[in-house]
């Protein structure tokens, strides 16, 4: 019998999990953090079929200026996906706008193509993108770039863990598109170097993960420093009582665009490994490391220093790791990033705030080596894979007490 059966875990493609009723092993709580029920990092996979969803559009039926119609066509874009086939029209309008959607949907074309083809359009439009985390940032700053090629657009990028000199000198440039993360676009503001007054467009993405992640008050401050007349736009994968408070104080006119299909996490193999201590722990992700199913893994910790000694660890034991954690210097994180990306390496170890917003294609398994603090971290870690309807394996790593 295979090893990885003799230990009861479910990451083989070719068993399915729940083939007998799953024993979920008895937890010690954590140390910190909410209790969770291993029971519930137990769960076959349930994919939603994409309902056949025919567009209204095709991106060339969209009215906008010739270069932005060139860079889409560049960009290999033909089809809209559902969010940016409902969204670019209502934008164009002049509307605000109300997202539902996950990462992965296509939602940053979805408003970048309105914001781009006004800029293009109207030489007094400008606009700021808020984003939750520098990573997501980045990314919505490389789809700007090569969708406004050829534009004279001005942009400018503003994350934390960058250094001022070169941000500083994109603001002198006076840009007409500002991407960003709330923290270091308010220290702009706070140093002048940022004037919001004119500013007459405005994205802020990932509004929920926005809110838990503490920047309600900054993302007030920030609203409020905008010129009073504009078009919004939010994004937020989930609409609780939170988003649509905050956003109803802003956009009580918003139209809302849904198109959240289930839960990323329906296709989801999800299963528990058990151990019983340090050395037996680590044994066990050996094993799953090397395991040829596991094609490109996540593996998540609770800690800074987690995340350091499991990299020594795992280089200790001769494997090819990225790790990524908020001490990390931005260059690190964005070099440890891009080797992920491209598959250059394919195990990251990071912790929840590293790789929150990060957009990675065919993760094949998340792994919780440390517990997540709470069961949205856990929802939220595990929706890294099984993305863009392919089937995807997290699991969890539970001591037996
Ligand atoms: P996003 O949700 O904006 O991060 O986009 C997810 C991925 O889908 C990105 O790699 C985009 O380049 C890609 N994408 C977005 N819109 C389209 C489209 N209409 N056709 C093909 N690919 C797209």
């Amino acid at each position: 019998m295979p090893s990885n059966q003799r230990r009861g875990y479910a990451y083989k493609s070719s068993r399915t999990p729940y083939s007998r009723p799953p024993r979920a092993p008895r937890a010690s709580k954590p140390k910190h953090g909410q209790y969770i029920d291993p029971v519930r990092f137990i769960k076959i996979a349930n994919p939603v079929k994409a309902e056949d969803y025919t567009p209204k559009h095709k991106f060339a039926d969209f009215n906008v200026d010739t270069r932005l119609m060139n860079s889409i066509k560049f960009k290999g874009y033909e089809t809209p996906t559902p969010i940016q086939d409902q969204t670019i029209e209502l934008g164009l309008e002049g509307k605000d706008v109300i997202g539902i959607a996950n990462t992965g949907t296509g939602k940053t074309a979805a408003f970048l193509v309105p914001i781009l083809h006004r800029l293009m359009t109207d030489r007094s439009a400008k606009a700021l993108i808020v984003a939750p985390t520098r990573e997501l940032a980045q990314q919505i700053e490389m789809e700007r770039r090569t969708l406004s090629k050829g534009a004279g657009a001005y942009g400018a990028l503003l994350i934390g863990g960058s250094s001022y000199g070169p941000q500083l000198a994109d603001l002198r440039r006076n840009p007409n598109i500002v991407v960003g993360t709330p923290g270091r676009i308010k220290d702009h503001i706070e140093q002048r170097s940022l004037d919001l007054g004119r500013f007459n467009i405005v994205v802020l993405d990932e509004v929920d993960r926005m809110l838990d992640m503490g920047f309600v008050n900054d993302v007030k401050t920030l609203l409020s420093k905008l010129a009073p007349q504009r078009q919004s736009f939010y994004f937020s994968a989930t609409m609780d009582n939170r988003v649509s408070g905050l956003i109803a104080g802003f956009s009580p006119d918003a139209v809302t665009v849904s198109v959240r299909q289930g839960d990323t996490s329906d296709n989801v193999h999800q299963d528990v490994v058990p151990y019983t201590d340090k050395a037996n722990k680590l044994e066990a992700l050996h094993t799953l490391l090397i395991d040829p199913v596991v094609t490109k893994t996540i593996v998540f910790e609770s800690t800074q220093r987690g995340v350091e000694r499991l990299e020594r660890d795992l280089r200790g034991r001769g494997f090819d790791v990225a790790a990524m954690h908020g001490g990390k210097t931005q260059g690190a994180r964005k070099r440890a990033l891009d080797a992920f990306k491209k598959g250059d390496v394919t195990i990251m170890i990071a912790t929840d705030v590293a790789a929150r917003g990060i957009d990675v294609a065919d993760i094949s398994h998340v792994v919780n080596y440390g517990m997540p603090q709470t069961y949205e971290d856990y929802t939220h870690r595990i929706g890294r894979a099984g993305r863009a309807g392919k089937i995807g394996y997290a699991l969890t790593f539970v001591e037996q007490g």
